[in-house]
């Protein structure tokens, strides 16, 4: 662990480097993640415009002894990310968490959910090029994150890229390559830097004041399968990965407004995982709108046999709001009851 700040007095922020692109340099194996990030950002913010300096906010830097390239991450990782941010919390006016993009908005989830009722903000970001280099997004999406660190309207784990800011368990990754990198399908932004200052749209932040409930990830993590339909799914392929007694939890990928195959056979596999104790969820593969379980025949049988509406959360807030639950201990009624209730903003339309 390497802790660095970029004056003696106590800074306010503090920067946690897990890896990713951002820190990463070329190897002969392609880009690998690497270390000595906190010099390597003092020395890039630096090259900024006198007056865009002179508005950053003080910061302290912890790396990760191992940075790793995100797509090794695994929900270990979140928590002990969780972990460290508690043990700090009182120390800092807010975090920045720097993150391989590919399973940035998986960690951002995690953390929404580990990291209940906030008073401050923990800002995740990442970059699509690596610090450094020609056209690199990175300096643009740290001066953004650290600016947004300090921002006291906020109170919940967002996502900060390419200038926006997103509610971090509404984001998916959008782009492979562009700059923009996130999208929010079914949230408005929280907040944009403007002519290079944070604007934050406070009426779509969480409002949620009080104490923090942290509910950190201890212990073995639940097993969760991602089940994502496609025409012709066959019920025995289904049922023989489903009849694996250490699967706790499945969340199906259904068509359009939560519909399934009307297929006996599936929906027996289905019902026999539910009455088995699993907890079944069923979200939408269209990334925009939610799953209204009642509309369709086809539908409403998933209902019938016990499975759960994500309504409109993202593949990755409702995987890690299963695992999160599950991890919990709670009985059966107060998880489904938990899955069912927003709990940092993750389901639930926007009110215009
Ligand atoms: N593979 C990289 C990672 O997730 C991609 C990135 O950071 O943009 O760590």
């Amino acid at each position: 662990m390497r802790l660095t700040a970029n004056d003696q007095a106590p800074p306010p922020i503090l920067v946690i480097y897990t890896g990713g692109t951002i820190g990463m340099r070329d190897s002969d194996r392609g880009l690998v993640a690497a270390g000595n990030f906190g010099s390597r950002m003092a020395a890039a913010l630096s090259t900024l415009p006198p007056d865009r300096q002179g508005k950053l906010p003080r910061y302290a830097v912890w790396e990760t002894p191992r940075p790793i390239d995100s797509s090794s991450a695994t929900p270990a990782d979140w928590a002990a990310l969780a972990l460290l941010i508690t043990e700090r919390y009182q120390d800092y006016a807010g975090f920045v968490v720097l993150h391989g993009t590919d399973t940035l908005a998986w960690c951002a989830s995690s953390l929404a959910f580990q990291l209940q009722g906030l008073s401050k903000p923990v800002i995740v970001t990442g970059s699509q090029k690596p610090l450094g280099i020609e056209g690199s997004d990175a300096l643009d999406n740290l001066e953004a994150s650290l600016m947004f660190a300090t921002q006291t309207d906020l109170r919940e784990v967002c996502v900060s890229f390419a200038n926006r800011l997103m509610r971090g368990c509404r984001t998916r990754k959008w782009y492979t390559q562009d700059a923009q990198g996130f999208e929010s399908p079914n949230w408005p932004l929280l907040g944009e830097i403007v002519d290079h200052a944070p604007v934050i749209y406070a009426a779509r932040c969480s409002g949620i004041q009080g104490a923090p409930r942290f509910e950190l990830a201890t212990g073995p993590t639940p097993v969760v399968v991602r089940l994502t339909l496609w025409p012709g799914i066959r019920a025995q392929d289904v049922d023989r990965w489903l009849d694996d007694d250490r699967i706790r939890g499945v969340v199906i990928e259904c068509w359009g407004s939560g519909n399934l195959p009307e297929d006996e056979a599936l929906l027996g596999v289905l019902a026999r995982a539910s009455a088995e104790g699993k907890v079944l969820v069923a979200i939408s593969q269209c990334p925009f709108g939610g799953v209204h379980l009642g509309i369709y025949a086809a539908g409403r049988i998933l209902e019938e046999i016990g499975i759960l509406s994500g309504d409109d959360m993202t593949p990755e807030a409702a995987h890690c709001k299963l695992i999160h639950l599950l991890a919990q201990g709670s009985s059966q009624e107060t998880l489904r009851q938990r899955f069912l209730t927003p709990l940092v903003g993750e389901r639930g339309a926007f009110a215009t």
